[in-house]
């Protein structure tokens, strides 16, 4: 008996549903019917969600070149492909005798590189093309930093970043990964997204909002991501995504881009917020296409120039991505005065410069010219100076990097300076460290002090493994203590 079009997937739901290690709800299955592309079809999309994902990074080119990665990590297996829309992103296969966690590599403690899905580089990407005069972006909805720290390897740390986050404990991985990642032009911020737009109307150069979500496309990744699926939560989490999308066009410049992202696939989260969007603002919206971001982009443009993955056009996670320029000002109803105390001033041209001695004195380094020292009570911090315009009219967490504490020595003051701080700053093969072996490298990231032959060591010293820097110690006679962070101290599964 020949069955019809939907007979037919309805048997495959069935068959689905007994085959499947994902759990994909029957109303979701006939959602996507409804949604998806002529050119794609249901069998390979249920497929695809049983297939497990391809290991994806991201090379963070703020610690190591691409090729200097490539080259270094082939020799110990791995084999790269590259992802034809991020020049920095690979899929990754690695010999099957390597056990270690991928997180737990001597590379990805040193923050070489991101463990990243490769749909999930797509906003970054659409964000910086053809987008050369970047100076002021924010991240409204951050951690746990992916995308931050994408944006800041793509502006090479120049500019400046402001990553948000509203969850209180992923504001903690956010910056945990932008420490890693050796990023020095980000400011932290923790607020409802949906306050930008009063509080820093035409702000920004560019937004990326990578909306929370129902998360319809992670479900390679997790195969219980739809446990709490239905769909009156998506009108709930649409409403959220409303109101974030117009606080981050009021915030946004005119003549900025705005980048609308979710790892997710129905329309309601997707098409309908840019629809609503452009409702909302007539014609200061446009949508500007995306079908020349990478060969093969067509195969996701949806009519109005948007991308709109599902997992199988490019073996990837789902995803849905929109680049919007805002065209004229629009101005929100209420504008917000920030009345808390900003609790740093910059240091004088001259405690500029004893600084600056101190730390290539210690460590032959230097600091970037387009950042500038502040100091509150006994710390100095570097600040990005594109920050400038923000600073009073926020509340910001974290801004920038802590360089140094202030202690006295006598009439001196002298500067205890900071783990984060001194890794970022250090580049890849920096003439002045003491390497180590790799058995001294775990004993390093365990916390544990270094023995060494050498006698003559002084003062502090930039630790090295392989050639890139894994930490600050101190010389004590015949041994280096380790000053590595105590948070970061780890003693299970490191590499071997
Ligand atoms: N952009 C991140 C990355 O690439 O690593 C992933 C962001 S995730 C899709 C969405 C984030 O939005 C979550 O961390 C969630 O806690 C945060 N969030 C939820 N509601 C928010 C709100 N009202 N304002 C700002 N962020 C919010």
């Amino acid at each position: 008996m020949a069955h019809s079009h939907s007979q037919r997937i309805i048997i495959k739901i069935k068959e689905f549903a007994l085959q499947s290690t994902a759990f994909l709800p029957k109303e979701f299955l006939s959602l996507v019917e409804t949604i998806i592309p002529n050119h794609l079809n249901m069998d390979d999309f249920i497929t695809m969600c049983n297939t497990p994902l391809r290991k994806s990074i991201r090379v963070n080119t703020l610690k190591i070149t691409v090729l200097d990665f490539s080259e270094k990590m082939q020799a110990q297996g791995w084999q790269l492909e590259a992802i034809p829309w991020c020049e920095t992103g690979f899929w990754l296969q690695r010999p099957d005798s390597q056990t270690t966690p991928l997180g737990n590599t001597a590379e990805h403690l040193a923050g070489l590189f991101y463990i990243q899905e490769a749909s999930s580089m797509l906003p970054v990407s659409a964000l910086v093309y053809n987008n050369p005069d970047l100076e002021l972006i924010l991240d409204m909805a951050a951690a746990p930093g992916s995308k931050t720290t994408q944006i800041a390897a793509c502006l090479d740390n120049t500019g400046a970043i402001i990553a948000n986050e509203y969850s209180s404990s992923r504001v903690k991985v956010l910056a945990a990964n932008i420490q890693r990642c050796g990023i020095t032009n980000t400011a932290i911020t923790h607020f409802d997204g949906k306050i930008f737009g009063e509080w820093l109307p035409e702000m920004f150069d560019a937004i990326l909002l990578d909306a929370p979500c129902s998360g319809e496309g992670t479900l390679r990744k997790d195969p219980n991501a739809m446990k709490n699926w239905d769909l009156s939560s998506i009108q709930t989490i649409a409403s959220v995504q409303k109101e974030l999308i117009k606080s981050a066009f009021y915030a946004l410049k005119t003549n900025g881009t705005l980048i609308y992202s979710t790892c997710t696939l129905n329309q309601q989260e997707n098409q309908e917020i840019c629809l609503y969007l452009k409702k909302t603002f007539g014609d200061a919206v446009v949508f500007e296409s995306l079908e020349n971001l990478f060969p093969h982009a067509h195969k996701a443009l949806t009519p109005e120039g948007f991308l709109h993955v599902f997992p199988q056009v490019y073996d990837s996670e789902g995803f849905f991505i929109a680049r919007i320029k805002k065209t004229a000002q629009v101005t929100p109803t209420k504008i917000q005065t920030y009345k808390g105390i900003f609790p740093f001033s910059p240091l004088s041209q001259k405690q500029q410069q004893l600084v600056r001695n101190a730390l290539s004195n210690s460590f032959h380094l230097s600091l970037p010219t387009d950042k500038t020292l502040w100091r509150r009570d006994k710390e100095i911090w570097l600040f990005p100076n594109s920050i400038t315009p923000i600073l009073g009219k926020i509340r910001l967490e974290r801004t920038g990097l802590k360089l140094a504490d202030i202690f006295n020595k006598g009439k001196k003051e002298q500067y205890r300076w900071q783990h984060a701080a001194i890794m970022a700053l250090t580049d890849y093969n920096h003439h002045s460290m003491l390497e180590v072996t790799t058995e001294l490298a775990r004993e390093w990231y365990m916390g544990r002090d270094i023995k060494t032959e050498i006698k003559e060591g002084m003062g502090e010293v930039i630790i090295s493994y392989q050639g890139y820097p894994i930490g600050i110690g101190k010389w004590v006679r015949n041994k280096i203590k380790n000053k590595y962070p105590r948070e970061l101290v780890r003693d299970n599964n490191l590499f071997i």
